[in-house]
């Protein structure tokens, strides 16, 4: 990416999410190209990045959405994401998330229990419509990544194991309230193994094909996301295999694939850009403070995560440091054991590949406000969420500070 850190910093302020668009038009295309000559559906996750901007550029291309709250399905038709792309999936949906979801008339609503199909089932008869569903399979497979992430074994929340997926079905066909169009599965995320992919389509697809023996007809087969990226130096599937082993699980079967992938779209198009405050010693350990911390970028706290620190035109003796924020919290680091040059206030660090569940994961914990968010397309450079301010945060409680006489 050609661009000038600096002056992008300057012009911003730090710290700051900055994306570049280009990648994210190459892993697009990447994607659908892989399915090419079969009928696909790319259903971007929004919850991996949630900016609007972000959502867009992606429906220009021609983007679904996969969504997991009402509020997500409403950004992505605030973001121009056509209505018959949008999936709604998540174990726990409001009714009043339910009944809006059916008024917008989205694609598919994702069943993750039979209470909720029940549920679903009342709503759309309330509102004399007919609900489009497709129901998660959970099929028991280990996706062989971090346990937070992991989704497809029966210890994991999510979807119904086969048994009861089956009997939905069979319900669903009868209910006049229910259209079971789609199956779909989501065995995790960060996958970077062939193998579980291919062995839960094997599963999902034999599942479909028994269902349609039955006369239930599944139009949409959806692998779900969790395509894996490169943080640091593991190997990953290419979108080819991928592709390919999906389309050879399914064989015979005449479906439209949809694809959900979130950190693969946008996770390596994601830089954080913050600045050095100070440098520090503790014993013979070094901490390098910077003005960016966990409530912006949670991933390292959270799952342990590696991202690659890089310096912005800095040279020097390197040696190892932890690269920690202001918050108050001995898990607020960015990065541990970086070999770092000698730094000074004002320096600025890049911290990579954080497009995904880096700003839709960020809080204002310690009363810090939001980072801005930029985005760089073509050498332009446009901010795409402006800077929270001490006021944006305060705004909800000071309209309610006084006990009122009525109360
Ligand atoms: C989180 C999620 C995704 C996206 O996962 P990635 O690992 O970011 O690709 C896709 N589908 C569902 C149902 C999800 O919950």
């Amino acid at each position: 990416m050609s661009m000038d850190i600096r002056t992008i910093a300057e012009e911003f302020g730090t710290p700051l999410y900055l994306y570049d668009f280009d990648f994210i038009v190459e892993r697009y295309t990447s994607l659908k190209e892989a399915f090419a000559g079969q009928k696909s559906l790319i259903n971007y996750a929004v919850k991996a990045n949630s900016n609007l901007s972000v959502i867009a550029h992606l429906a220009r291309m021609g983007a679904g959405a996969d969504c997991v709250s009402i509020g997500e399905v409403r950004r992505a038709l605030d973001a121009g994401v056509e209505k018959y792309k949008i999936i709604f999936s998540g174990v726990g949906k409001r009714d009043d998330e339910i009944i809006e979801a059916l008024e917008n008339d989205i694609l598919l609503i994702n069943l993750e229990s039979e209470a909720e199909m029940k549920r679903v089932e009342k709503i759309a008869k309330e509102l004399a419509k007919e609900a489009r569903i497709s129901i998660r399979v959970n099929p028991n497979i280990d996706p062989q990544t971090h346990p937070y992430i992991s989704t497809g074994l029966h210890e994991n929340k999510f979807g119904v194991d086969i048994d009861m997926a089956k009997w939905m079905y069979v319900y669903a066909k009868k209910s006049e309230f229910l259209n079971p169009v789609g199956i779909h599965f989501h065995i995790g995320s960060q996958l970077t193994k062939l193998e579980p992919i291919a062995e839960a389509c094997g599963i999902v697809a034999d599942l479909t094909r028994s269902l349609r023996a039955i006369g239930i007809e599944i139009k949409f087969f959806d692998v779900g996301g969790g395509l894996g990226v490169v943080y640091d130096d593991e190997a990953t599937i290419s979108t080819q295999e991928y592709a390919e082993v999906i389309i050879k699980a399914t064989k015979g079967l005449d479906v439209t694939f949809v694809c959900e992938p979130g950190r693969y779209m946008v996770a390596n198009a994601g830089f954080f850009i913050t600045k050095v405050l100070y440098e520090k010693k503790s014993g013979n350990k070094r901490f390098v403070i910077v003005d960016g911390a966990m409530n912006d970028l949670i991933r390292p706290s959270l799952y342990g995560a590696y991202h690659k620190i890089e310096t912005v035109e800095k040279e020097g003796e390197e040696s190892l440091a932890d690269v920690v924020g202001p918050v108050c919290e001995s898990g607020d680091f960015l990065g541990k054991n970086v070999m770092l040059p000698p730094l000074e206030h004002n320096d600025l660090l890049i911290v990579h590949s954080v497009g995904a569940y880096g700003f839709s994961m960020a809080s204002n914990y310690n009363t810090r406000s939001k980072p801005a968010e930029v985005a760089i397309e073509k050498e332009k450079v446009r901010l795409i969420r402006k800077r929270e301010s001490y006021e944006d945060q305060v705004r909800l409680e000071k309209v309610c500070m006084e006990w009122s006489d009525e109360s």
